[in-house]
């Protein structure tokens, strides 16, 4: 699991300017994405009450123009 990796990134780092592109050496695991406002990889975080998931760091959804961009999910 990957909670223990995680406890090192509590920091939330929510830039300013999303991430255009994941870094080349990064290599998501399922079920992970890219948060480009955190620069890391994320497990979204089902939000029963709205229907989306969201980073557990910034609460970007994953319906967010950049977070659906950088992942290259165009559902
Ligand atoms: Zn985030």
């Amino acid at each position: 699991m990957n909670e223990q990796r995680d406890m090192f990134s509590i920091i939330n780092i929510n830039n300013k300017n999303p991430d255009s592109d994941i870094p080349k050496d990064v290599k998501l695991r399922p079920k992970e994405l890219w948060c480009p406002y955190c620069s890391k990889p994320v497990i979204f975080i089902k939000d029963k009450e709205l229907g989306v998931r969201k980073c557990p760091y910034c609460k970007v959804s994953d319906r967010d123009y950049n977070v659906k961009k950088i992942n290259k999910k165009w559902l």
